[in-house]
């Protein structure tokens, strides 16, 4: 759980926890570039996401950075649709393997 949320919004998501509800811990860091988080938009599980391009200025949507999952997804995010904490949903399980095979082929295991 994000240690930055005050007492009453860890108490509040614990609630949500033990009435086995799925709790995002809110928006990540604007200094996030890649790791698990929610898609507001994207499936109902966590997946592995990096930063990959920003949109220009004057695009239509209001989206300024896409973001793209291990899985092969890709989809915008703004500061009004940002990416969500994973909380206590699941990780999606291609991203998971993908993310393993990523570390023991650059040699850290
Ligand atoms: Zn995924």
């Amino acid at each position: 759980m994000n240690p930055n949320h005050s007492d009453e919004v860890k108490a509040f998501l614990t609630r949500g926890i033990k009435a086995g509800g799925y709790v995002s811990d809110g928006p990540v860091a604007d200094t996030f570039t890649a790791g698990w988080a929610l898609h507001p938009f994207v499936g109902k599980r966590a997946h592995y996401w990096d930063r990959r391009w920003t949109l220009p200025s004057n695009h239509r949507h209001a989206a300024t950075l896409m973001v793209g999952s291990l899985c092969g997804q890709e989809s915008p995010i703004s500061e009004r649709l940002p990416l969500l904490g994973v909380g206590n949903f699941s990780h999606c399980e291609l991203c998971d393997r993908k993310l393993l095979r990523g570390m023991k082929s650059r040699g850290s295991r």
